[in-house]
């Protein structure tokens, strides 16, 4: 997607040739145009099979699930990483390894909310080791509901991520795939689509 590229390039900050910052314009700060642009791209992408819901983790993948979710005219889920005290309900949890924060954490998202029928589209801002995304297609098979596809916002093609998503059957669309950085320069891998 051209738009973000030249977003990552513009407002991105590689503090390393592992971590990208985006601050700016994706996980802390977000540009609302850019946001729904995304969900409509992902919309786009995925729309030839029938999705009944999308699904994210909190928090940076909130904003882009609810713009792909209106897009496509469904509702979206999101998984909590702690247990409120308001969802007592039943659960579906998964334990996910933060690549960020070194530590592991449990996600969860109540059996209201997702069923065997639902045709499930999860959305994340980042692909990078692909454990968080690993939890989130944990829960949809612990629902016995139809995983549609992946989207990742950026991905970090130079990380696991990918290789680990496909042995577990996804398929899987990023919108900026980056071959590999350092603080002073951000390659993209040239895609079809980029
Ligand atoms: P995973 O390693 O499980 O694919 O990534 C989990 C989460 O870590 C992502 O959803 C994202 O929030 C965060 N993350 C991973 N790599 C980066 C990075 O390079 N920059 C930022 N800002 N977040 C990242």
């Amino acid at each position: 997607m051209k738009t973000l590229h030249q977003r990552i390039l513009l407002d991105g900050q590689a503090l390393s040739d592992q971590v990208l910052k985006v601050d700016a314009f994706l996980n802390h700060q977000v540009d609302p145009m850019l946001t729904m642009d995304i969900g409509r791209e992902f919309a786009n992408v995925f729309q030839s099979e029938p999705i009944t819901k999308v699904l994210t983790i909190e928090a940076s993948g909130i904003h882009f699930a609810l713009a792909t979710a209106a897009a496509l005219q469904v509702p979206f889920l999101y998984a909590k990483k702690k247990k409120a005290v308001t969802l007592t309900e039943e659960l579906y949890t998964a334990e996910v390894f933060s690549f960020t924060r070194q530590e592991t954490f449990q996600v969860s998202v109540s059996k209201r909310y997702l069923h065997a029928h639902d045709r499930v589209l999860i959305i994340d801002d980042f692909l990078a080791t692909g454990d968080a995304l690993l939890g989130l297609i944990n829960i949809v098979q612990q629902a016995g509901a139809h995983l549609v596809g992946v989207g990742a916002v950026i991905e970090k093609s130079f990380q696991d991520g990918r290789s680990k998503l496909e042995a577990a059957g996804a398929r899987i669309h990023s919108l900026a795939r980056i071959a590999s950085m350092s603080p002073n320069h951000i390659e993209f891998l040239e895609t079809s689509d980029s």
